[in-house]
């Protein structure tokens, strides 16, 4: 399964230049939408601007190594939505462009997207397809709303919607391809290992990640991210006091609900899980300064950020999410909604899969005799009940699990 340490994607890699094409138009379009903001109006949220690229330059893009074209989609409702999850353009600027070398992930998921890390690991680029896209076009408007009145959203934070079209040989001829993508948050903390890391749905199928425990035990860089049934075989839970419980269980039935209502399915809800015990266990063996100590630092960075004026774009205040409050996540709680040695990171990611689009599919692989294993579209009311129930139902305040035993958590 998915490895969450990427490769360096640096010269001479295949995706190198489609890499570096992305973060060239990426700079020179943020950079460029830095005036005044102003109230955003309809026409903004299908507002797109084109540039192109070439060697020479020319009055409007500075000259890149690569020809290409990067079209950017509603830049001034992503502008602020940055601001409104508590970006500051400068930094996110620095973030993905201050060196033309980003992380790739391993092994790209079913959809065949692929997922480059900005160096700082707080940004993730992903490529999408055509139809999520359109998906997240359509519905802008209404994610816009959510995030407005949600801070606390556990929705997937979206930063930019971007499109590069670049000449690709194909089969000896060359071909001009357009690739999608979005930048988004990297929901776990550059700065702490998280001990275990599910990828949940609410369904079974299928959703069981065979852990390799001789490469769990060799490679410190293997890190399987576990399903479903991993979950329900560890008998796994997430530990919150009634006050906490509460607070997730609204905030999560709320964005599942707008996401049923923009026909939405096949999300998930990510999970890291910290645990500062073991932290500490391990960085004393290994002589180094204890997680808690060396994560103070970063830690005020990630959780509580600069909100920025919409009139001056100077940071006037300070942007809190109750769900990154602690260390960029939140603490484990028991039934007296005492404070436990475990930290989460949660967010529902993926959510961009229109549901007539799978339908369309399966269908498809229905004619072509496949057995539907692969594929089972549930109508999105459908989806957003079973997940909601699952979390539901994986949310108390049981005694927390000790990942000193957990065989499928690396040592
Ligand atoms: P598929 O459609 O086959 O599920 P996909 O290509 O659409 O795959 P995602 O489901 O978005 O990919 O993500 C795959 C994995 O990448 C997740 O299980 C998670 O481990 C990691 N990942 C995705 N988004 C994030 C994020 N925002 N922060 C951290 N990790 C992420
Ligand atoms: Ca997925
Ligand atoms: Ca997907």
């Amino acid at each position: 399964d998915r490895v969450l340490i990427g490769n360096k994607v640096s010269e001479g890699h295949v995706n190198f230049i489609i890499a570096y094409n992305m973060l060239t138009g990426i700079r020179v379009a943020v950079s460029r939408c830095s005036g005044i903001m102003k109230p955003l109006t309809s026409s903004d949220f299908s507002f797109t601007k084109k540039l192109a690229f070439d060697y020479h330059g020319n009055e409007l893009t500075p000259s890149s190594q690569y020809a290409f074209k990067f079209k950017d989609y509603a830049p001034e409702v992503f502008r602020e939505l940055r601001a409104m999850f508590g970006l500051d353009p400068a930094d996110y600027l620095v973030s993905l462009t201050s060196k033309y070398i980003l992380s790739e992930l391993h092994s790209p998921g079913k959809s065949g997207s692929f997922f480059y890390y900005s160096r700082d690991y707080r940004y993730i680029i992903k490529t999408i397809h055509h139809s999520e896209h359109l998906h997240l076009r359509k519905h802008l408007n209404d994610y816009y709303k959510h995030v407005k009145e949600n801070p606390d959203t556990l929705l997937c934070q979206f930063y930019g919607l971007h499109r590069i079209k670049m000449p690709m040989s194909f089969q000896n001829k060359i071909k001009h391809r357009k690739i999608y993508f979005i930048v988004m948050n990297n929901l776990f903390p550059p700065h702490l290992e998280m001990h275990a890391t599910y990828d949940l749905k609410g369904s079974t199928w299928g959703r069981l990640t065979k852990v390799d425990l001789q490469k769990l035990k060799n490679d410190s860089n293997y890190k399987p991210v576990l399903k479903d049934l991993n979950w329900i075989d560890e008998h796994q839970h997430i530990s919150l006091g009634p006050i906490k419980r509460q607070k997730f269980l609204e905030q999560l039935r709320k964005d599942v609900k707008l996401l049923a209502k923009l026909n939405t399915m096949d999300y998930s809800l990510l999970i890291g899980i910290h645990d500062i015990r073991k932290a500490s266990r391990d960085s004393a063996i290994s002589g180094n300064v204890s997680d808690e100590e060396s994560g103070q630092e970063a830690a005020s960075n990630s959780g509580r950020e600069h909100r920025i004026d919409l009139n001056t774009n100077k940071p006037n205040s300070v942007v809190s999410h109750y769900f990154k409050e602690y260390e960029g996540g939140f603490r484990a709680s028991d039934k007296d909604n005492k404070d436990l040695n475990i930290i989460y990171y949660v967010g529902i990611i993926d959510c961009l899969t229109n549901y007539s689009i799978i339908k369309k599919l399966e269908t498809f692989w229905r004619g072509l005799g496949h057995d539907l294993k692969v594929v089972s579209a549930i109508p999105p009311r459908d989806y957003a009940d079973r997940f909601y129930k699952f979390i539901e139902s994986s949310t108390d305040a049981s005694p927390q699990k000790q990942y000193k035993d957990n065989p499928n958590v690396r040592k």
